[in-house]
């Protein structure tokens, strides 16, 4: 089995324990310091969706890429000089975590593409170097992204910690599922929980994440040995 085929029945195998079918969860392959080469193939696997964490690494495989039609999502610490790159050429910015953010991609997205999908990124852990916004501003960010229209709101992503004690896991996931329910409840486009990566998938995917990212266990070890990108 590939390791594609592998992250496939990994995520089919943990929908079906709560009952939920693999349709429901996106993979998002975050394609970080991986090749190329190894994109390609999983392109020609099947696979649409590509995650990245550096806009200048990023712009290079958008343009090479660019005759496979892909979905591309940013998912690492936006600084506000690189707004303008999200805002032209990605589909996706799951990682939206404060004020200025939302303004300046509403204001950078370009008046002929569809608005820019966003995520709100939350930090279930209260660490302030990590990025992503405290719990208890997700709903001032939200309205400024609903009142934003070149963008629309989509749902929530998070990174929580990694946590040895399965129970203290599920805890945090459950949590953050909480959260997303709450946003959720109130708009109808809400529709996307990223949570999960390949350490900690089922335990999002038994707390109803939507859409999982997962690097490692599809591409291998990133070359430069570079960790999760908080
Ligand atoms: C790198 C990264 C991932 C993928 O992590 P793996 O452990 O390689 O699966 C997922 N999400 C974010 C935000 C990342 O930066």
């Amino acid at each position: 089995m590939s390791r594609f085929e592998k992250v496939l029945t990994r995520i089919n195998a943990a929908a079906s324990r709560p009952g939920r079918s693999d349709a429901d969860i996106k993979l998002l392959a975050v394609s970080k310091k991986q090749s190329l080469e190894k994109i390609r193939a999983l392109v020609e696997a099947g696979q649409t969706r590509f995650g990245e964490s550096y806009v200048d690494e990023a712009l290079g495989k958008i343009d090479a890429l660019s005759s496979a039609r892909l979905e591309w999502h940013f998912i690492g610490p936006v600084q506000s000089n690189k707004t303008r790159a999200l805002a032209e050429r990605f589909d996706w910015v799951q990682s939206v975590d404060r004020a200025k953010i939302v303004r300046r991609l509403n204001e950078q997205r370009p008046a002929e593409m569809a608005p820019l999908n966003v995520l709100i990124q939350v930090n279930p852990d209260g660490e302030s170097q990590k990025a992503g916004c405290d719990p208890d501003r997700i709903e001032e960010l939200a309205a400024m992204i609903d009142a934003a229209p070149r963008l629309t709101l989509r749902g929530l992503m998070a990174i929580p910690a990694p946590r040895r004690d399965p129970a203290a896991q599920d805890a945090v996931f459950a949590g953050l599922r909480d959260l997303f329910e709450a946003l959720a409840g109130k708009r109808s486009g809400v529709d996307t929980f990223s949570a999960g990566m390949s350490a900690d998938l089922e335990a999002a995917i038994a707390n109803g994440s939507t859409m999982v990212r997962v690097g490692t266990d599809l591409f291998g070890p990133r070359p430069n040995g570079s960790a999760h990108v908080q």
